[in-house]
């Protein structure tokens, strides 16, 4: 793995100054600039500052305005900052021009966010999926200064002085490019093999529940802390590499499969969009959501509402929701939520109202059917016709002991059946 991407490394703290242009400057602006500072600040460096111009357009050398510019690199020497990041993507020249002229690292958002991206990546599909978004966004940078190559880690010894040759630049790109050839093909079986699995759920009549949330919320560690000792589903070569979909059964007795999603972002880079094409898909045919949210982070609303707006872009934001505020062992008190009431406060490390938000679920469900398997007495037409009328009958099997009848059909009915079938015997 020669031309594995190696990110942009903080230092202690590093200090960014954070830039944008808009045409005009709405509450908008600042929340998007509030959520890349929440970014920047997980990555491990700390915003110091901001610089918002008003501009029809960027500036296609620059990005910002020669005035502009003159004043951020006053603003960057006042304050110390090590790093400008831009809260849009930056052409490569852009990048290479506004690095020139500020004698400073700069970044955009793309790249913070796959940073982010890369130390949080967890599964075998994930890890893939960002590399392959990261040596998108390599690619296209690699031509010219050596600053551009300092993301090629250590291949790229020496570079930051002299610049490489045109030769090790050839060889370079055709390397990126044969690997991300390599790791497509990885993708797409990886793909194929979900979409299977998928159909296999829905045969079986096994609805599905998306884990869906901001990056770190606590998705992942809710779905081993819910389905902890549960049996692993997907096929055994695919389910040790990457552990995506378990089975929960929940209080009511219903078998349902939980799926883990890669965390939401507003502005998710669209290299990233791409990548993750095999993970949205599952969230748009996903029965139920299971939003989780981290209740400690002091930007906890902001990102219950980012993932609102991703789910609205999906055409996801129908689906049923249930509402999981994680982390509740290290909130320093509940912040009052009136626009969540039905909001489930819970912890994934500390095992705190798993059962409550295993109920929350099942009632979530309520109106989509289960599949029930049962042997009706003789005398009880009455609940054979029950099941005909309100459900959906697959196999009738006359038996000596009754009929043998599965169905799909919603839980109050399937209740009712098993209630006077109980009353029978
Ligand atoms: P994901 O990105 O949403 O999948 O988040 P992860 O499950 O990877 O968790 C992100 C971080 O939050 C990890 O360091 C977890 O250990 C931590 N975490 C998860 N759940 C809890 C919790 O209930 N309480 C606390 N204090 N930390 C948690
Ligand atoms: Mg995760």
């Amino acid at each position: 793995m020669v031309t594995t991407f190696h990110s942009v490394q903080y230092t202690e703290r590093e200090k960014a100054v954070l830039f944008t242009v808009v045409r005009e400057h709405t509450p908008e602006v600042d929340s998007l600039l509030d959520e890349l500072a929440a970014l920047v600040e997980s990555a491990g460096a700390s915003v110091v500052g901001r610089l918002v111009q008003l501009r029809a357009h960027p500036d296609p050398a620059h990005f910002l305005g020669s005035g502009k510019v003159k004043e951020l690199k006053d603003l960057l020497c006042t304050l110390g900052g090590d790093v400008a990041i831009c809260d849009d993507e930056l052409s490569p020249s852009q990048q290479r021009n506004l690095e020139t002229t500020l004698e400073i690292k700069v970044m955009d958002r793309t790249q913070v966010i796959l940073d982010i991206f890369a130390a949080r990546a967890s599964s075998a599909e994930g890890k893939l999926q960002v590399e392959l978004a990261q040596l998108a966004y390599l690619l296209p940078r690699l031509r010219g200064k050596g600053v551009l190559m300092s993301g090629l880690g250590a291949s790229a010894g020496g570079i930051r002085t002299r610049g490489p040759g045109e030769t090790k630049l050839e060889y370079d790109r055709r390397r990126i490019k044969s690997r991300m050839a390599d790791l497509k093909r990885q993708a797409d079986e990886l793909d194929r093999h979900r979409s299977l699995a998928r159909s296999q759920r829905a045969a079986r009549s096994i609805p599905t529940i998306a884990l869906v949330g901001y990056t770190n919320a606590g998705k992942s560690s809710l779905l081993n802390a819910l389905t902890e000792g549960g049996a692993l589903v997907e096929d055994k070569l695919f389910a040790t590499l990457d552990p995506l979909a378990r089975e929960l059964v929940l209080p009511d007795g219903r078998t349902v499969m939980l799926v883990d999603t890669v965390g939401f972002i507003r502005k998710l880079p669209h290299q990233l969009i791409k990548a993750f094409r095999a993970t949205l898909a599952e969230v748009r045919q996903a029965d139920l959501l299971l939003h989780v949210a981290d209740i400690s982070h002091p930007h906890a609303l902001e990102q219950i509402l980012t993932v609102h707006s991703v789910l609205a872009e999906l055409a996801a934001a129908d689906k049923p929701q249930v509402i999981a505020l994680n982390k509740i062992d290290a909130a320093e008190e509940l912040p009052a939520l009136p626009e969540l009431p039905s909001a489930i406060p819970i912890s994934a490390r500390q095992r705190i109202n798993l059962e409550l938000l295993a109920g929350a679920i099942a009632e979530g469900l309520k109106d989509r059917p289960v599949r029930v398997s049962l042997v009706i007495p003789f005398t009880r037409g009455d609940l054979l016709g029950l099941l005909h009328a309100k459900g959906d009958v697959i196999s009738v099997n006359h038996t000596a002991a009754g009929t043998e009848v599965v169905a799909d059909i919603l839980p109050r009915y399937a209740n009712k059946v098993k209630t006077d079938l109980a009353k029978h015997d």
